[in-house]
């Protein structure tokens, strides 16, 4: 990519980057041009996918040690990430989890889990990067949010309810930050086959209901989210703020 779209001379933060949705956007933003940092909580595995997409994109990738639900553990790989790039412009914010309950076996520390990695764990990376942006005075905030920001699904209470506060995370920052050449997207997947979806994937019944959700009736392919995150993170889309992009198959449109 270039041009439009070209991102040579930003620096990029994707937590989660190490599988994934994460790893493909990280992948993206580096094919694009930027600088990349990836956050994960596992060294081993960050510094392994690191040094893949290094390989595949033939630019230096900088591994990042954190949980995003733990500030002091976010401030400082903010801090390695600001000692190797001098600036954060582009902050992903892609970590998260579902776990799939009906209401009654909803159990307390699965729904603290979710909570705290898909929108504590937003409000704790943003908190830390927006500092930076603002002194800049140019940032663009990408949040994974979800087809069920906007719709509900069986037995996915506390996931949906995180989603959709990621989204209404987006939408206030977007407000709050309008002025200051920070822009706060969502990009809202419906079902790609990645990790998070193993219980779905290993069940064809349950892929087979999940699909029946999505006009397009398939999953979605990893690469289907490069486009979205680089277009979001490009200075082309400088009047984009405080939108909801469906990467869904339809499935928010039906
Ligand atoms: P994934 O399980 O491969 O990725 C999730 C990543 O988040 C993993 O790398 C995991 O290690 C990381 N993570 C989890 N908790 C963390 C924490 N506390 N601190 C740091 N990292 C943490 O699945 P994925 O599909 O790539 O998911 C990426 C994002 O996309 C998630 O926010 C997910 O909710 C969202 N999403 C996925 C789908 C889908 O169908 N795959 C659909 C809609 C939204």
């Amino acid at each position: 990519m270039g041009g439009l779209f070209d991102l040579t001379g930003d620096a990029a933060l994707v937590t989660g980057g190490s599988t994934g949705l994460g790893r493909q956007m990280a992948r993206a933003l580096a094919m694009a041009g930027a600088q990349v940092a990836i956050l994960s909580r596992r060294w081993d595995a960050v510094t392994a996918a690191a040094e893949a997409l290094a390989q595949e994109t033939g630019r230096t990738i900088v591994p990042l040690v954190g949980d995003v639900t733990e500030g002091g553990q976010i401030e400082r790989a903010i801090g390695e990430a600001l000692a190797h790039f001098g600036k954060i412009d582009v902050l992903v914010n892609n970590a998260g989890v579902n776990i799939r309950e009906p209401i009654e076996r909803i159990r307390d520390e699965h729904w603290r889990r979710i909570w705290h990695t898909n929108v504590t764990g937003v409000m704790i990376c943003c908190r830390a990067v927006v500092p930076h942006m603002r002194r800049a005075g140019y940032g663009r905030i990408i949040n994974i949010g979800s087809a069920l920001s906007l719709v509900g699904l069986a037995e996915r209470t506390g996931y949906a309810a995180s989603k959709g506060a990621v989204l209404q995370i987006t939408r206030t920052l977007a407000v709050e930050l309008a002025r200051e050449g920070i822009t706060v997207n969502c990009i809202c997947p419906g079902p790609f086959a990645t990790e998070i979806n193993r219980s779905v994937l290993e069940d064809p019944a349950k892929s087979a209901d999940l699909l029946a959700h999505v006009p397009m009736g398939r999953w979605g392919r990893l690469e289907e989210i490069e486009a979205p995150v680089v277009f979001l993170a490009s200075r082309a889309a400088g009047y984009v703020t405080g939108a909801c992009l469906s990467v869904d198959g339809g499935w928010t449109a039906a």
